[in-house]
């Protein structure tokens, strides 16, 4: 401690010695070791204990240089608070605003003062409160809770913040320091995102997958009530012509407007879906469809049919409409499969109409969903095969080929004949899987077989459209070593109906590496003999039920058969006669002219048995 004259403390001790009387000197800055040196602002007591002078010396803070440091911090505090972008509010004990961050003003309009008092989920949107309330009880305890919230706006709009609350140490129990942050441009994104991945672009209808989930949500709903569900499938008629001669943007008009229409007619777009292709899905609560669900139908189909003009083309657009109704319980894709099918039964009943799903039907579509699920696990379990049967020259009896006929013998040895299973498979889609099937079986078979012989193999409408069919096969050829030439393939008349001209190109392709055409059932089909001018056909096969007439001495079925014979003689065609049981029918066949013959005279479908194969019969 420094004494000197020059610190004024000498002078002060002094009078303490002289006088006897204590002295307190405040705000000296302390030195020591003999030379000043900066300290702290101190007090000084001096006082004569005993004869002796004492010091007491304390430091203290400067009240000056606190009150300035105060001020510093506040005005950096005002800073902040006016100027960061989150929102910074206090909540007393019961979730009132008892301070909040001027910044709300810049973000949300607010002056702060006037919201002083104000209970803080009046600033929430109505929606969030649930979600609040629930966040705000479990911070009873120790913890916080994050939440996108909407906060009112002072202009009465609302913008999306992400709050997050923690309880203010020291404060009483359920007091909280909220702090909101905007996220509104986040949030807008990603619902603008999420609204993309499940609407349709074209019709801004939400997508068959939504669609399924909210009349999942409303099955729901129904459990305990019995109330019911409608659902309508609703499907634009006659939309691939619009599409041939439009081109798909002109289809894309038509199904966007139809769109709009069948939502008027609803009135609440959110009832209302884009389901697969040409069909729209809606959905009536009992409410909505009122006393009766066709009165609904009905404004629909008036609805939509009001011409209009697509690309200066002028159209009369119609929907058909299929109605299915389900109580709880019932599973959603069901309840939208039985209104699809209702759907096409209306279409059946030539379009621009609605029609009820009854029983029978539903009834056959569960039957024939639980069979295809059979023949599918018969596909995956090789069950399947190709049999054959042998198809003979008449001039000769000799066998020159066979032809290729699916099989389906199950696990437990029943042997299930195409017939039962073709329908389904062809309806399901998994026609084209058997098709392939018999192909591949059918050329291994003739690989092992004489150069001379020809393989028949059945060709279904679905597996023509195949756009690599013609790849397809020509692998299958080139797999078994086979030259195209002893590829015979069978079309129905029927399945010709359906050849576009990218079809045509494919059976000209295969036509031209070699395969030969050949048309199935000749004579009973939509029989259109610009297909045998259009296409390369090689032969004709009629049909066995010509053979069963001849047998039955039917004049007319044996002059049909003599004229048909002479159209393919006309042509340069080959000729194959279906259904020969007796030597009698092979005879009279042989003396119409027909080439070959093929029936259980000469053998019935079975699987190729190489040694007994071929022979004369
Ligand atoms: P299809 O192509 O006209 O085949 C001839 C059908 O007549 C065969 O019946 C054959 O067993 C039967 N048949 C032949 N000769 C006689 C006879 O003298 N008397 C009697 N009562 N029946 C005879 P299957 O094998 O039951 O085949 C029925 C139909 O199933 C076939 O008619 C064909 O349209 C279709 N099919 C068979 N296999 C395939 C395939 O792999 N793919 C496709 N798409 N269809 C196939
Ligand atoms: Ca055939
Ligand atoms: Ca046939």
């Amino acid at each position: 401690m420094d004494l000197q004259p020059s610190s004024g403390l000498f002078e002060h001790g002094l009078r303490v010695m002289e006088n006897g009387q204590a002295v307190v000197i405040e705000g000296l800055h302390g030195a020591g070791h003999g030379r000043p040196v900066p300290g702290p602002p101190a007090e000084i007591r001096l006082f004569l204990a005993n004869g002796l002078l004492c010091c007491l010396w304390r430091v203290t803070t400067d009240r000056l240089a606190m009150q300035q440091q105060l001020v510093e911090a506040e005005r950096r505090y005002r800073l902040l608070a006016r100027h960061t972008s989150d929102v910074v509010v206090e909540l007393d004990s019961d979730h009132r605003i008892v301070w909040v961050s001027e910044s709300i003003e810049a973000r949300l309009g607010w002056r702060p003062d006037a919201l002083i008092g104000q209970p803080a989920i009046g600033l929430v949107h109505r929606e969030e409160w649930v979600q609040v309330l629930r966040a705000g009880l479990s911070l009873a305890g120790p913890g916080s809770f994050r939440e996108d919230l909407r906060i009112l706006c002072a202009d009465g709009g609302w913008l999306w913040m992400m709050g997050t609350a923690h309880p203010l140490p020291g404060e009483e129990a359920g007091a909280l320091v909220l702090s909101l942050r905007d996220i509104h441009d986040q949030v807008r994104i990603r619902t603008e995102l999420d609204h993309r991945l499940q609407h349709d672009p074209l019709t801004s209808l939400p997508l068959r997958s939504v669609a399924l989930d909210r009349i999942r949500h409303a099955l729901d709903g129904l459990e305990g009530t019995g109330s019911s569900l409608t659902v309508l499938s609703i499907g634009v008629d006659g939309l691939t012509q619009v599409n041939d001669a439009l081109t798909h943007a002109g289809g894309d008009k038509l199904i966007a407007l139809l769109a709009a229409r069948i939502v008027r007619a609803i009135g609440h777009p959110e009832q209302v879906g884009r389901g697969t292709g040409d069909e729209f899905i809606v959905l009536l609560s009992e409410q909505d469809a009122g006393a009766d669900v066709t009165l609904t139908a009905e404004r629909i189909l008036r609805a939509c049919r009001v011409p209009v003009s697509i690309a200066g083309q002028p159209i009369d657009p119609t929907v058909s409409i299929g109605i299915a109704t389900a109580r709880a319980g019932v599973l959603p894709d069901e309840l939208l499969r039985d209104a699809s099918l209702a759907m096409r039964q209306a279409k059946g009943r030539g379009r621009n109409c609605y029609a009820l799903l009854d029983d029978a039907l539903a009834t056959e579509a569960h039957t024939l969903l639980l069979f295809a699920a059979e023949i599918q696990r018969g596909l995956v379990m090789g069950e399947f095969a190709a049999w054959f049967m042998p198809i003979v020259a008449f001039d000769t009896g000799q066998v020159t080929g066979y032809e290729a006929l699916a099989r389906w013998v199950r696990p437990d040895g029943i042997e299930v004949p195409p017939a039962e299973f073709l329908p389904c498979a062809e309806c399901r889609g998994l026609i084209t899987r058997i098709d392939l099937l018999v192909l591949r079986q059918a050329l291994a078979a003739l690989s092992r077989l004489p150069p001379t012989l020809t393989m028949a193999v059945n060709v279904s409408a679905a597996t023509l459209a195949l756009p690599d069919y013609p790849q397809l096969v020509s692998e299958a050829l080139r797999a078994a070593q086979v030259v195209p030439e002893r590829l015979h393939l069978e079309v129905t008349e029927t399945a010709l109906l359906t050849v576009t001209d990218r079809i045509g190109q494919q059976i000209q392709q295969l036509a031209s590496s070699g395969v030969r055409w050949y048309v199935d059932d000749f004579g009973t089909g939509y029989s259109s003999i610009s297909h045998l001018r259009d296409l390369p056909i090689a032969g004709l096969k009629l049909d066995r039920s010509f053979t069963c007439a001849m047998r039955a001495k039917d004049t007319k079925s044996l002059r049909l058969a003599q004229a048909l014979v002479g159209v393919a003689e006309g042509l340069e065609l080959d000729t194959v006669a279906e259904g020969v049981e007796t030597i009698e029918e092979a005879r009279l066949l042989t003396s119409q002219g027909w080439l070959h013959g093929q029936g259980w005279l000469y053998g019935k479908a079975a699987p190729l048995q190489l040694d007994t194969a071929p022979g004369p019969l």
